[in-house]
């Protein structure tokens, strides 16, 4: 029998705004524990909640770059549970009445025809604190908790089960991420929980229209941790059918250390969470007119700068998808590619040099020491032939380590590329002199000699011949030898 998986996602990201969503407390990660609160996010008696409009113009915005359609009336609600790490008892959350709905995430998966995954609501609400029990200062009968993160805002995104295998969901969520950045909402940061996934997983026989009984699938915090969570899900529910067993509705946790799923105890998920409208809370009205307001100030979108780029810069799709992955990466290409005449030589730096070197030192571009005019001055000069491409890179290498301007690197070490004829029919001759078997040998016919010779001269010269140069006049002199 051939089963088909059946995924939908829940997809939790923190809005990077100051303070949070119903009080002035910030939102600072890494603090020190349970020292960002007050009385309004610890839900105590008499205190009222003030919506921070900043997370309603953040939450428009990935409304808008997922088409959804936006209500311009929806409701608060409160999602009533008891958990340590909650001090009020329930979560202010939205449920009927979203703000928004029926959006759509495009993606594509090993270079087959893009598709686009369904989001059936976008909404609103607050995160809730943190229990500690397994970390060095809890001994092991004891928990902590810290509630600094009660009332951070966030953005729940739950899609349509559209989802048909694990490389789907890492294509879905590598783009949303993509896209959160390039709204600069969210830092997409999986690690550090900012943006946080639970997955609903089933499996029916290939064909067949009704559902399977789902499982839901939580705490995995890489893009490559979901992959595998469900990968592993995905080949358990098979193994169960194929015993003829049955799937059993659970709610089960990711082990990154075990690479196995394991039960969550069932009382921790058995909810009934009494929702109900939070009456401390008017509804959210949106106009028309702040809606166009958002819009209006929305950044390029990643594939429509990917179309940009390939048709503006004339690059391959393969670049401009690596160059718009991250936004300030795009932003250092084209102020690198405006500078200079061969766009397709600034996509190689960028895409070759300059990532590799910030993934070495581990830095972020926005911190990266090369500004996009020095490297841009170093293509110029390999484009004007004063210098050539390898010297160029060992320019580069200078620039990083010195923080000197390429001009200043080159005419101190003088590295200026030979490129005077003259100079090099004499370097050429001497060469040629030096290795008479080499040049008898060639002249028999063994054509490959040819790099040999390069290769001296380039020694002789350090690197700095005018290579075009030095491969005319060595096939010319070496051809005056024939005769
Ligand atoms: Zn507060």
């Amino acid at each position: 029998m051939i089963y088909e998986p059946v995924i939908g996602l829940e997809v939790h990201i923190q809005l990077l705004t100051e303070s949070k969503i119903f009080c002035s407390c910030s939102t600072r990660f890494g603090a020190e524990p349970n020292s960002q609160v007050c009385p309004v996010c610890l839900g105590m008696p008499g205190v009222l909640p003030v919506l921070n409009k900043k997370v309603v113009e953040y939450a428009l915005k990935l409304a808008i770059a997922t088409n959804s359609k936006i209500n311009h009336r929806s409701i608060i609600a409160r999602k009533n549970y008891f958990y340590p790490d909650l001090p009020k008892g329930y979560q202010i959350s939205q449920y009927e009445e979203p703000f928004c709905e029926f959006g759509s995430i495009e993606i594509q998966v090993d270079g087959r025809e893009s598709r686009k995954i369904g989001l059936t609501r976008i909404h609103m609400e607050e995160d809730a604190g943190k229990s500690m029990h397994s970390e060095s200062y809890v001994s092991e009968n004891e928990s902590l908790v810290d509630v600094n993160r009660c009332g951070v805002p966030l953005l729940e995104i739950v899609s349509e089960p559209d989802f048909r295998s694990s490389k789907e969901v890492s294509a879905y969520l590598t783009r949303l991420r993509q896209i959160v950045r390039y709204l600069g909402i969210c830092d997409g940061n999986m690690e550090e929980g900012s943006l946080r996934c639970d997955a609903n997983i089933s499996i029916r026989p290939q064909g067949q229209k009704e559902l399977g009984v789902k499982t839901e699938l939580k705490n995995m915090n890489s893009i490559s941790a979901v992959e595998k969570a469900l990968d592993y899900e995905i080949k358990r529910q098979i193994a169960v059918l194929d015993d003829g067993g049955i799937i059993q509705q659970q709610t089960l946790l990711w082990n990154a250390n075990k690479n196995i799923v394991e039960p969550m105890r069932s009382k921790e998920y058995a909810h009934d969470y009494r929702y109900f409208p939070e009456p401390d809370l008017l509804p959210i009205v949106i106009t028309e007119e702040w809606i166009e307001q958002i819009r209006a100030k929305m950044p390029e979108l990643p594939l429509v700068k990917k179309q940009r780029f390939m048709s503006e810069y004339q690059i391959p799709e393969y670049d401009a998808i690596v160059l718009t992955d991250d936004p300030s990466v795009a932003d250092y290409f084209e102020s690198v590619a405006k500078k200079v005449k061969d766009k397709k030589a600034a996509s190689n730096w960028v895409m070759g040099e300059v990532l590799r070197a910030l993934k070495e030192i581990n830095c972020d571009i926005k911190e990266f020491s090369l500004t996009p005019d020095s490297l841009a001055e170093i293509i110029q000069l390999v484009e004007e032939d004063k210098i050539n491409l390898k010297i160029g890179k060992k320019v580069f290498e200078e620039c990083l380590s010195t923080g000197a301007s390429p001009s200043k690197i080159i005419k101190e070490k003088g590295l200026v590329q030979i490129s005077d004829k003259s100079e090099i029919y004499a370097i050429v001759d001497d060469i040629l002199t030096k290795n008479p078997e080499e040049v008898n040998l060639y002249l028999q016919g063994k054509e490959k000699l040819l790099g040999f010779f390069v290769g001296q001269i380039m020694r002789e010269t350090q690197g700095k011949a005018n290579p075009k140069t030095v491969n005319e006049v060595l096939k010319q002199k070496l051809n005056d030898r024939k005769n």
